[in-house]
């Protein structure tokens, strides 16, 4: 998601290039005025001409009835929106306003994300929850009642959606809480009640290592239970920070997980006693770095290359046995060992390096295996068709 200010078109249209380039697949803009609406089509004319697809989602909050209806240019250029039912009024007032925007996306035929949040929930069903819980002869606990409410919200709002004739395939469900265990069974409840696609994310996860593993933690427990359609990581992002971040983050999960791959893999040990030199930690930075680096040509060029392997490690303990299992391997001297690294292509020992160029020796051999096994018409044995 966007953190520039929508009516801001350059600004909003550079950071939405820089997260499609980064490898996200929708970008999520706040709509939250008519400036904002306004700026949307602009927004939209910009990314195409400068061949970038991306689709862009609008966020909603209390008055998106009313701008979706003031500009219709946005509604239609909007791939999707997103409605939060805990911000679209109280009462009738609600009831209203939920049906005009819903009417809206039902006539464009828009998808329709009903995104609840636990410090956005729709107050009077919390009231109605806590009151029926009161009645009960063993209460349950606030975090069961919350979750209950969270479910509902979600659900009732699907349904009602329904009712005013938006198709149950337009409709997306999310329920994000920022504590972990909260959000992670408030969704595995909600795969349980509706075969709705479900967004997952750790809504307000913080900065630093703290939001990462927190992030990682929730959407890994849920998709690997095989829950969840999109995700989104909410990272903060420090003073002057990258705001792709957020798209890498999700990008490794998907990765560790086996779901998807976007780029080659590096192992690499973390080195111990046995290897008092920094010369393996910086050949792995360089790899990584490398691979980072001409993966925007390699996808092009070379489908598959993201399924790439690498592994550098520090010596003889582990290093063959790692190095053998990736695609390409170095197992660089450990303290007293030979000066010479065995270099493994797919399991077979290919040859040594040593001296000043072993960097940029492997580079090379990592390059040649790249044109070498994925090139178009290239066959998985790695033989080019004759
Ligand atoms: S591979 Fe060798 S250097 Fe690396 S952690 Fe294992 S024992 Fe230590």
């Amino acid at each position: 998601m966007t953190d520039t200010d929508t009516a801001d078109v350059e600004a909003t249209v550079n950071q939405t290039k820089l997260l499609a380039e980064a490898g996200s697949e929708l970008v999520r803009v706040t709509v939250n005025n008519s400036e904002a609406a306004g700026a949307v089509p602009e927004i939209r004319k910009r990314l195409d001409d400068e061949g970038c697809r991306v689709p862009i989602i609008g966020d909603f909050h209390f008055i998106g009835h009313r701008l979706l209806r003031d500009h219709p240019d946005c509604a239609r250029t909007l791939a999707k929106f997103r409605i939060n039912p805990g911000n679209v009024g109280r009462g009738n007032r609600r009831d209203e306003n939920f049906t005009s925007f819903i009417e809206v996306a039902r006539d464009l035929n828009k998808p329709v994300r009903i995104g609840v949040n636990a410090g956005s929930l729709d107050q009077e069903l919390l009231v109605e929850k806590m009151d029926a819980n009161a009645r009960r002869s063993q209460p349950l606990s606030g975090d069961e009642v919350e979750r209950e409410a969270l479910v509902e919200s979600a659900l009732r709002s699907r349904d009602e959606a329904v009712s005013i004739g938006l198709g149950e395939d337009r409709i997306i469900i999310s329920c994000k809480v920022s504590r972990l265990s909260q959000m992670v069974a408030a969704y595995r409840e909600l795969s349980r009640k509706t075969d709705a696609p479900l967004h997952l994310g750790l809504t307000e996860a913080g900065m630093g290592t703290k939001g990462v593993v927190a992030t990682t933690a929730a959407l890994s427990i849920l998709l690997e239970a095989g829950i969840g359609d999109t995700i989104r990581s909410s990272l903060t992002p420090e003073p002057g920070g990258d705001r792709a971040r957020e798209v890498r983050l999700c990008q490794e999960i998907l990765q560790a997980l086996g779901l998807r791959s976007f780029r080659p893999a590096v192992t690499a040990c973390p080195g111990c006693g046995r290897t008092t030199s920094t010369f393996f930690r910086e050949l792995a930075q360089d790899i990584q770095e490398h691979l980072d680096n001409r993966m925007s040509v390699w996808k092009q060029e070379f489908p598959g290359v993201s399924d790439m392997t690498v592994a550098v490690m520090g010596c003889v303990v582990n290093g063959p046995g790692e190095s053998r299992a990736a695609n390409v391997g170095i197992s660089l001297p450990g303290t007293g060992e030979m000066p010479r690294a065995p270099v493994f292509v797919d399991g077979e020992r290919a040859g040594f390096l040593q001296g000043e160029s072993i960097a940029d020796d492997f580079v090379s051999i990592v390059e040649e295996y790249v044109t070498t096994h994925y090139a178009y018409g290239v066959s998985e044995s790695g033989a080019a068709p004759e």
